[in-house]
């Protein structure tokens, strides 16, 4: 199946007089006749649900359908992509672990990794993504355990060359995991690529609705864990299992799942669950209708007399145009972000000017969204410290939804003539 099949047949698959929409198991528990039964489940020998900490079938049939997306062996869905995130580096790494991170990722991943993370005992380096495959091998270190980076970055708006940090991190030892959350599996999957790992904040396009907040990772099945005592010695919470030898290629992702969603509690919930299904089904046809608008939108921002600069990969103009076209030929979502002339006054009336486009604090949703952070979510800063951090007064970052092109052109384009 393609990927735009999968969407909608993967994941749950009604039965001989079963529902065919995937049902929402509201249930936190579930019961078995015999106590072997549960012991089973709970020595981790058979396969089923006990509590919906840990696992629950309607989670688990997105699960399904996002791991066959991605084509990775399995899949955990949690309560956020930030959680997506946390579990994923502490999956691997402890206290007086290493890692590398690309510095062009989401702001919320910036402070968990340089905040939150270091407070646990694990170090960071963050490092420029363009910067020479030599100058970036100086960073590695002894106990450094892996690389993460973002597939399209947000805010940025830049995309990684993910077989050059592929190759960084499997010639040191340590698999690389990717954000692959702005392109989806509709337009990059990073495991074709050599990525070991992928995460994303499924709160984004991957729902489209702004209705459910949530996260996944993915496990490629591909890492030969031997380096990790964590995956190939006895886990004393499962009196002395090894998960690379009960588990194979899904080691990863099982301990992930019972171990650290066992411990932490951010499973997605069913209800989430559901929502997030409702909107991978129609996932194909909203990144094709959300890029064509994008790509047309980038055009008509480049010739408007008000507008400085415009950031779209597939731009011409634009410094990933190359890189671009290897890893997005089909298109890089429906992000853009543009610099009005004027700085921050000019962008803050441009703002109060759209009628249309949402002004709101998310993106990546099937309506139009603008954020203006020089007076939004950056406003403490002066406009000294908001270049430093790369972002122009006049920065507007638009998310191009899927309604018809006519009308966020009149819309943007009206708010950026009456400015
Ligand atoms: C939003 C976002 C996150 C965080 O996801 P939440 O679901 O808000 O926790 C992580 N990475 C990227 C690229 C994002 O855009």
């Amino acid at each position: 199946m393609r990927p735009e099949t999968k969407c909608l047949h993967e994941g749950y698959k009604a039965g001989n007089g079963e529902p065919l929409a995937l049902p929402i198991y509201q249930s936190t528990t579930f019961r078995y006749d015999t106590a072997s039964e549960v012991a089973k489940l709970f020595d981790l020998t058979a396969d089923g649900h006990m509590y919906s900490r840990i696992s629950n079938p309607t989670v688990a049939a997105v699960e399904a359908k996002i791991a066959a997306l991605e084509g990775g062996v399995g899949a955990v869905c949690t309560s956020s992509g930030q959680a997506a995130s946390l579990t994923a580096v502490l999956n691997i790494c402890s206290a007086g672990d290493h890692f590398i991170s690309s510095s062009k990722i989401y702001g919320g991943t910036v402070n968990l990794f340089s905040v939150t993370l270091k407070r646990m005992g694990i170090d960071v380096t963050f490092v420029d993504p363009d910067a020479s495959e030599e100058e970036i091998a100086k960073e590695f270190r002894p106990n450094t355990k892996l690389v993460f980076g973002e597939s399209v970055a947000n805010p940025a708006i830049s995309v990684l060359d993910i077989e050059k940090f592929a190759r960084l991190a499997h010639s040191h030892g340590v698999p690389l995991i990717v954000d692959n959350t702005f392109p989806t599996p509709i337009l990059l999957r990073p495991f074709e690529y050599g990525a070991d790992i992928v995460v994303h904040s499924t709160s984004k396009y991957m729902d489209g609705h702004a209705i459910q907040v949530g996260g996944v990772v993915v496990d490629s099945g591909n890492f030969d864990w031997k380096d990790y005592p964590c995956l190939t010695e006895p886990d004393e919470s499962y009196h002395g299992l090894i998960y690379t030898e009960a588990f194979g290629k899904a080691a990863y992702i099982t301990k992930l799942r019972v171990q650290l969603i066992r411990d932490f509690g951010v499973l997605s919930s069913a209800n989430s669950a559901f929502l997030l299904d409702l909107g991978l089904q129609t996932l194909g046809v909203r990144m094709d209708r959300h890029c064509r608008n994008a790509e047309a939108m980038a055009l008509a921002l480049e010739s408007h007399p008000n507008v400085e600069s415009v950031n779209y990969p597939t731009l011409e103009s634009n410094p990933y145009h190359e890189i671009a076209k290897k890893y997005l030929p089909n298109g890089a979502s429906g992000v853009i972000s543009f610099v009005i002339k004027g700085g921050r006054d000019a962008a803050a009336r441009f703002m109060d000017n759209v009628r249309l486009a949402n002004n709101v604090v998310h993106v990546a949703d099937v309506r139009t969204c603008v954020l203006h952070p020089a007076s939004e979510t950056h406003r403490q800063l002066t406009d000294e410290q908001l270049v430093a951090c790369g972002v122009s007064p006049g920065l507007i970052r638009l998310s191009v939804g899927i309604e018809h092109i006519d009308d966020i052109k009149e819309d943007i384009l009206g708010a950026l003539d009456r400015i």
